[in-house]
């Protein structure tokens, strides 16, 4: 089993300015460092080398994705725009998603990393991967960026292996904190594409998410989401991946399996109301692993979304990779005992209802 990984200094150099956490530091907010810093990612890679970590890693390097590649999803307008505001002093690509000048090059790296790695895992070279991009990409739609993302990593990666390289059936599922708004949108009406995501109710983007938007036409009832309480914790996950994802994706029969791996779902998040830990996160990667196993040869595809916490994240972020590698634990976290000591791990009647209702829609899908 080898694990393929993605990462390059240049996804550090995206500079998203000051802010106050997210919004412009203007009128009474004194200003902060932005909220997607580099300092979460850029710990997480220090602390697979301190760990030693990376050296059973298969280091996979990027490439800027062309405009042909990323035209598959995006609009040729969106992409003048962006272009023309990195030439110039950078901008906005849309809702909270602030970028400098040049930083339309660095996501073009950030999409052709999660591309690299994909092309990576279907030609044979690695058995999965961890693509540890900047900036992130689920929030992305076709014609807008939002939530720091600008292109949408994941669902080109998709789009590029299954035309490139005659990919069928991909199963995508997302649990990062936040509705993985662009992917869902990308394939809505598409029954090859199975998009899960599992995200704290109504956080982010506003009035997305919601467990009624199942998919269109031919693609209804291949999307399904799981949009939890605010406190949902280890029992709660736990029951979402056993009662929604397994069966969802069992039933599927996926050629590939891509993780949109957030870390605000963590419990020190400043922007998610979740309470997971690195345990939960190194099991939740164990199910996903086995899964890949059991249906398309271990093919799975972790792409790196948010998490804003930069000194807990890294220690989620090593349980995962670790895990991919079928290695041990060797980066002990000293949270774990603590985040998971807390209250509020059980499974709440309130969380169980929206859960047993998402298993309703994973129980729909035709084998
Ligand atoms: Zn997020």
């Amino acid at each position: 089993m080898s694990t393929g990984f993605v990462c390059h200094e240049k996804y550090m150099w995206h500079d998203t300015g000051s802010a106050g956490m997210f919004l412009p530091a203007v009128g009474h907010i004194q200003p902060f460092e932005h909220v997607e810093s580099p300092e979460s990612k850029r710990r997480i890679r220090n602390l697979m080398e301190v760990t030693t970590l990376i050296d059973n890693l298969v280091l996979i390097k990027p490439r800027k994705a062309t405009h042909e590649e990323i035209l598959r999803y995006h609009t040729a307008d969106y992409i003048t725009r962006l272009e023309a505001m990195s030439t110039e002093r950078g901008g906005d690509a849309g809702m909270s998603t602030p970028f400098a000048a040049g930083g339309f090059d660095i996501a073009l790296l950030s999409a052709g990393g999660v591309l690299a790695a994909a092309e990576a895992i279907v030609d044979g070279k690695v058995d999965n991967a961890y693509a540890l991009v900047r900036p992130p990409g689920h929030h992305a739609e076709a014609d807008i960026g939002k939530g720091f993302c600008l292109l949408a990593n994941a669902v080109l990666a998709i789009k590029h292996v299954q035309i490139t390289r005659g990919v069928g059936r991909v199963a995508v599922v997302d649990y990062d904190v936040h509705h993985g708004n662009g992917t869902e949108q990308a394939f809505y009406e598409n029954s090859e594409v199975l998009t899960i995501s599992i995200h704290q109710d109504n956080c982010f983007p506003p009035d997305s998410g919601a467990i009624q938007d199942v998919g269109r036409d031919r693609g209804e009832g291949y999307n399904i989401n799981v949009p939890l309480p605010p406190g949902s914790g280890r029992e709660a996950y736990r029951a979402v991946f056993e009662r929604v994802v397994r069966p969802a994706v069992r039933a599927f029969t996926p050629d590939l399996i891509v993780v949109p791996s957030g870390f605000d779902a963590g419990g020190f998040d400043p922007l998610g109301r979740m309470m997971l830990s690195s345990q939960s996160y190194r099991d939740i990667t164990a199910e996903m692993k086995n899964l890949a196993v059991e249906l398309c040869g271990g093919r799975l595809l972790f792409t790196h979304e948010g998490g804003y916490a930069p000194v807990h994240v890294p220690f989620c972020a090593n349980a995962v990779i670790e895990e991919l590698c079928g290695l041990k634990p060797i980066a002990e976290d000293p949270f774990v005992d603590f985040l998971e000591g807390m209250g509020g791990h059980q499974l709440y009647p309130h969380q169980e209802n929206i859960i047993n209702e998402a298993a309703q829609l994973a129980a729909n899908i035709e084998k």
